[in-house]
């Protein structure tokens, strides 16, 4: 009988063609809140990726009407979410378009000592990512696992209860059953090979993978949680936004 093994494949940093930002840019990021602390902690991850892409980044901490800031930046939600590059000019201006609960476990810069900490890190650091217009590594168009739908509910109904505590008593059944598919949606499906730039270098060590046990997938391992760039996280960005 024949035996066929699949080569284990997956992709790293996912660039999303629609919304990425053109080369070179200078992108105005507004904090609409949070403390020096916190927004130094904001910026350190984006100077992260600035090591490695070619954009500029200016920061405000204080609105001037007359100005159009690219990022809109708050701290205060206990969650992290953020718009996929220059999908945040659909949002208005005074709306947050980078959402970093997480910037209150850190204080001012990365500290790789305190698991906490390292853990607030990496999320920046993805979030972040997203804000650049990278999507999820388990979002590109060959992605070989293949996930339990269980698992993306279970994800999307905990992610929704802890951002949107009053959901049960704000929202009919029906709606609540729209967000959670709405956010499993954007943040699982599949992209067609034209919506995106991609590595097709295996590497499940990107910061854009989604830790998740061999439980969430029909097939495949598991994915473990990472809160560095990868070597391929790095050489990719660089090849999505070159100098
Ligand atoms: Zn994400």
């Amino acid at each position: 009988m024949a035996f066929f093994v699949t080569p284990l494949r997956a992709y790293s940093l996912v660039a999303n063609n629609a919304y990425k930002w053109e080369t070179g840019q200078t992108l105005k990021v507004l904090f609409l809140d949070g403390n020096m602390a916190e927004q130094k902690a904001v910026i350190s991850a984006f100077k992260v990726w600035l090591n490695y892409i070619n954009l500029n980044v200016e920061y405000y901490t204080e609105a001037n009407k007359d100005e159009f800031y690219d990022i809109r930046v708050t701290v205060k939600p206990n969650f992290d979410s953020s718009r996929i590059g220059k999908e945040a000019h659909q949002i208005a201006q005074d709306q947050p378009t980078l959402t970093l609960g997480s910037a209150k476990i850190l204080s001012a810069y990365f500290d790789t000592t305190n698991a906490k900490k390292k853990e607030a890190q990496g999320t920046l650091l993805h979030e972040v990512a997203h804000a650049l217009a990278f999507q999820h590594e388990h979002q590109h168009p060959n992605f070989p696992y293949e996930w339990k739908r269980q698992f993306i509910e279970e994800v999307c109904i905990n992610r929704l209860v802890r951002a949107y505590k009053k959901i049960k008593t704000d929202k009919s059944p029906a709606e609540i059953e729209q967000t959670i598919e709405d956010s499993c949606d954007r943040d699982f499906s599949k992209f067609t090979p034209e919506e995106v730039t991609a590595s097709d270098i295996f590497d499940e060590r990107s910061i854009m993978t989604y830790e998740a046990p061999s439980s969430a997938f029909i097939n495949g391992a598991g994915i473990d949680r990472h809160n560095k760039l990868s070597a391929a996280d790095r050489e990719w960005a660089a090849k999505i936004y070159p100098f």
